[in-house]
């Protein structure tokens, strides 16, 4: 007997006839015995038209005082989809059971539309196993202590399905999505992209952060957590996919770079002409902090050092910048900063890999494939296992494909 937590992802649930193609896959995959958790996401692009609908209302939905009602909303994509894949089961003989987030006792924070878990209690869902039930758990949703819904950040079903594995004591965690594992790049932009037979926690969650979305950076933090290894794979085919886990088994090590990972959803802003002074940087990004907003990269030039004068610029996301402008514009007038500017037009592109320390010259390798395309960059980061690169959107995907050639042909 083993207890498996499955999660499919919208493309895999994108219609009635997918969903009933979900539950007679597992159901195939089925051993008598097993005991079957199935996490889903909204169908298709649900999650997307609901904000749609939101913007309807205003075009800026993600303002500080809408944030509960937008979670109250978004929260019904994933309703829709795990009441359609239970009545899937029953419909081929099989008991099963839709539960949301709140009725298998995940508990959030109250941080609207970007949760975090603090705890799960899933004895309902190991009360209906033990009754025979197919459960099917909404993703991406939990409850704070008022009971409100709270949405854990896009992608967050991955999330709650690790956390939903760890909390049961799972013995398998599959990932079902629409490509058959991790590749070196997103196979969608890099044609000769590789597929991986596992990856690392580490190196997975360096990727996931710098936008890999293939899985969502908070569910490979659960993974490594519980130690729970984590197979992502193809809903469509029965191929073995990706294992992400503690440490290598049966690929070699010794790569230059795991993958190149690329972020389209980032937006600059520039605090210009600001006094050299102590307590500015605090001023600016506390004030972000306190909204909730991540500052990514952040670079502070001296613009006039007669004058004293420096500018500092940063990164957030895209989907932050409606309310992260509105906090600067309010803080920028305190530190008299001589004007606020804002740039869409941006996007990050990174490469990581733990092979990275202790062997120099991998970053100039990729600056030279972005100086070859005729790209420029603009902002420069490090971690210790990735170098990342702000250039312009419009040059993303030549980007991406040149610097993994350079990485990646033998
Ligand atoms: P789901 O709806 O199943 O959660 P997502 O769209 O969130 O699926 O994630 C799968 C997508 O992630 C793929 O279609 C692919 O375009 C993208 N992706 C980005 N980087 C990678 C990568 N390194 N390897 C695989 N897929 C990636
Ligand atoms: N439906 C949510 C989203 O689109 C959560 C998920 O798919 O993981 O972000
Ligand atoms: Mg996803």
């Amino acid at each position: 007997m083993a207890l498996i937590v499955k999660k499919f992802g919208g493309s895999s649930v994108a219609t009635t006839e997918k969903i009933l193609a979900v539950a007679e896959r597992i159901l195939n995959e089925k051993k008598p015995d097993d005991k079957i958790v199935v996490v889903v996401s909204a169908m298709g692009d649900s999650t997307d038209n609901l904000i749609n609908l939101a913007e309807g209302i205003d075009r800026e939905p993600y303002k500080a005082n809408y944030l509960r009602e937008m979670d109250m909303l978004l929260t019904t994509g994933e309703q829709v989809s795990i009441a359609l894949l239970a009545m899937a089961f029953k419909k081929f003989g099989q008991p099963a059971i839709s539960l949301t987030g709140s009725m298998i006792g995940m508990r959030t924070n109250s941080v609207h539309t970007k949760g975090r878990i603090l705890g799960i209690k899933p004895q309902r869902v190991h009360e209906e196993l033990n009754k025979g039930q197919i459960v099917v758990v909404a993703g991406f949703q939990g409850a704070d202590k008022f009971g409100d819904p709270v949405t854990l950040g896009r992608g967050g079903s991955d999330t709650s399905a690790v956390a939903l594995a760890g909390a049961l004591h799972a013995d398998e965690c599959e990932i079902f999505t629409d490509v058959d594992g991790v590749y070196s790049a997103d196979p969608r932009i890099v044609k000769n992209a590789r597929k991986m037979k596992e990856i690392t926690y580490f190196e997975m969650l360096e990727m996931a952060r710098l936008g890999a979305g293939v899985m969502q950076p908070r569910s490979v933090e659960m993974g490594q957590y519980f130690n729970i290894p984590i197979h992502v794979r193809s809903t469509f085919t029965n191929d073995t996919g990706t294992i992400i886990r503690e440490d290598y088994t049966v690929e070699d090590k010794d790569f230059e770079i795991r993958g190149v990972a690329h972020d389209q959803k980032v937006a600059k802003i520039a605090v210009l002409g600001v006094s050299n002074t102590p307590g500015i940087a605090h001023t600016i990004f506390s004030a972000l902090a306190k909204a909730n907003i991540d500052v990514d990269m952040i670079v502070q030039s001296i613009r006039n050092i007669d004058k004293n004068i420096t500018d500092m610029v940063f990164t957030i996301a895209l989907e932050d910048l409606a309310e992260a402008k509105k906090v600067v514009d309010r803080v920028a007038e305190r530190v008299n900063a001589s004007s606020v500017l804002v740039e869409e037009d941006v996007a990050k592109v990174s490469i990581v890999g733990a092979g990275m320390l202790g062997s120099p010259g991998i970053a100039a390798r990729m600056f030279g494939a972005l100086a070859r395309a005729d790209i420029n960059i603009d902002i420069i980061s490090t971690s210790e296992i990735s170098v990342s690169c702000l250039i312009k959107a419009s040059q993303l995907t030549e980007a991406v494909n040149s610097i993994h050639d350079e990485f990646f042909s033998d």
